[in-house]
């Protein structure tokens, strides 16, 4: 994440970046430009006085904000080159907030005029040029426009986030516009989000394939008085406790910092956003190590009912960020319920198990799969299990929770036997995941079915396996109170 810098009134004293890790920031070379009437270009490091990585935007949120900026494409680039940038961004034209459809074409066209035009001008090759992708809330358009920046050779894509999207909490659209942008850019380039606001809103769309971001909304927020945590925004006025320990908040109580001056107050307020902001940034990073980031997302969604609806939307998306999902993780991964179905990996099975080789005509026993996994060695399956998995004539089926069917087959496979769930015991549930296994076993056109029944989950699939097909013969045993040395032998001797 760059923190934006305002480069003709910096709130915040470089050397505080330097101690908090701080290798990037962002500031406005058309501001940049403006504030400094006549004066020759310097090095954007040293008018900052900042060694690490600067990236500089080209003034196109101005045209947004003011329509105009006075300052051709080409003058642009050439400024960006002489300041020596790290990372440049060509003049473009933001589609913005308010276009039609009309308009958002016009302007995808006359960024990548612009942009075709920029490259022509480009002289220095060792700074990485950002090629920005337009089309607003307009998801042809953005479409289009990132196919048409994809085929430019920029090092780093960039999509603009409409700040007031951001405002109304039209997360919804947002998913939208960086899913049409991820699908026609190159895989192997950087996609940066133009403004990206709030910590608690960054996983979210890290797991939507942004890999950085800029943020102005520490200071901004800060300016008004409001204090950043990854849950959401907190009025300075109305806290009695700071629950951050950074070096800000260690040092000072709410009550003391609101009896400050209003710059000091501003500038201490804006360094604890900071802090915020890259303390999410860690947590999302150890969260993508540890194979949890959808994890994460999920718990994030009690943080604001937005968010409910922002991984709704995403939700949508799961084939395609299946696609992309590692299929083996080095832990296994949490089911919550409900809310959990969708996450890439159950896509992923119930879209894989369906190419599993049917072996038809045997006789299938439906042993309950619970907490113990591997469900085949469960104390109470394994004696089953063991006289019956070399029977040829025999398929053993698990029916469980968080994924429905489990044939033996894929017991031990990842994510199966790596899931932690919970039973919620609400009957639509069994209901349902009892559907899905009925569906299964209907596939392999048995010509016998054991259900080991157990619970309110065997009782729905005993309901619903005997309304199935009138060719279906369930043999019902109740695990509750037999041995399972007997159901085997029992199963044994009915096997025809
Ligand atoms: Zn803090």
């Amino acid at each position: 994440m760059f923190p934006v810098v305002d480069p003709n009134l910096p709130i915040i004293d470089p050397k505080f970046y330097r101690e908090a890790g701080i290798s990037a920031i962002m500031t406005n070379a058309y501001l940049l430009k403006r504030g400094r009437p006549g004066q020759p270009p310097k090095d954007i490091h040293e008018t900052l006085d900042f060694k690490g990585t600067v990236a500089t935007d080209s003034g196109a949120y101005q045209i947004l904000e003011y329509g105009h900026v006075g300052v051709r494409p080409a003058e642009i680039v050439a400024y960006q080159e002489k300041i020596d940038t790290d990372i440049g961004v060509i003049l473009d034209l933001p589609t913005g907030f308010h276009s039609d459809a009309r308009r958002a074409g016009w302007t995808v066209d006359e960024t990548v005029r612009r942009a075709d035009e920029a490259l022509k001008r480009i002289k220095r090759k060792d700074i990485l040029w950002v090629g920005p992708v337009q089309g607003g809330i307009h998801i042809k358009e953005v479409a289009r426009s990132a196919i048409e920046m994809g085929k430019r050779p920029f090092s780093i894509y960039a999509l603009g986030s409409p700040t007031e999207l951001m405002e109304a909490q039209r997360f919804d659209v947002l998913v939208d516009m960086i899913v049409a942008a991820k699908k026609g850019l190159p895989h192997s380039r950087p996609l940066h989000l133009f403004g990206a606001g709030h910590p608690s809103m960054f996983p979210f769309i890290v797991a939507l394939g942004c890999d950085m971001f800029d943020s102005a909304a520490y200071a901004l927020y800060a300016r008004r008085g409001r204090y950043l945590t990854s849950d959401g925004t907190q009025e300075l006025a109305e806290i009695e406790e700071f629950s951050c320990m950074c070096r800000i908040c260690d040092r000072t109580t709410p009550g003391e910092m609101r009896r400050l001056d209003l710059p000091e107050k501003e500038q201490l307020l804006s360094k604890h956003n900071l802090l915020a902001c890259f303390s999410e940034l860690r947590r999302i990073r150890e969260a993508i190590r540890r194979g949890h980031l959808w994890d994460l997302l999920e718990h994030r969604t009690y943080a604001n009912p937005a968010f409910k609806k922002f991984l709704a939307k995403i939700v949508q998306h799961s084939p395609f960020l299946e696609r992309f999902t590692p299929t083996v993780k080095p832990r296994g991964i949490s089911h919550f319920g409900k809310a959990s179905d969708d996450r890439p990996e159950m896509v992923r099975y119930n879209e894989r198990k369906s190419r599993i080789p049917m072996e038809r005509g045997k006789a299938v026993v439906l042993l309950p799969g619970r907490w113990r996994r591997p469900y085949h060695e469960d104390p109470r399956n394994l004696p089953m299990v063991s006289k019956l998995a070399n029977r040829p004539n025999v398929s053993i089926c698990f029916y469980t929770i968080p994924f429905g069917p489990v044939p033996m087959e894929l017991d031990e496979t990842f994510p199966l036997a790596q899931t932690e769930s919970f039973d919620s015991h609400e009957p639509t549930m069994y209901e349902e995941r009892a559907c899905q296994v009925a569906a299964w076993v209907k596939r392999l056109s048995p010509k016998q079915v054991f259900l080991v029944s157990e619970g309110e989950y065997g009782g729905a699939l005993r309901k619903e396996l005997s309304g199935a097909t009138r060719q279906l013969k369930v043999i019902g045993i109740q695990a509750k109170g037999s041995k399972p040395d007997l159901i085997v032998d029992s199963i044994i001797r009915r096997l025809r």
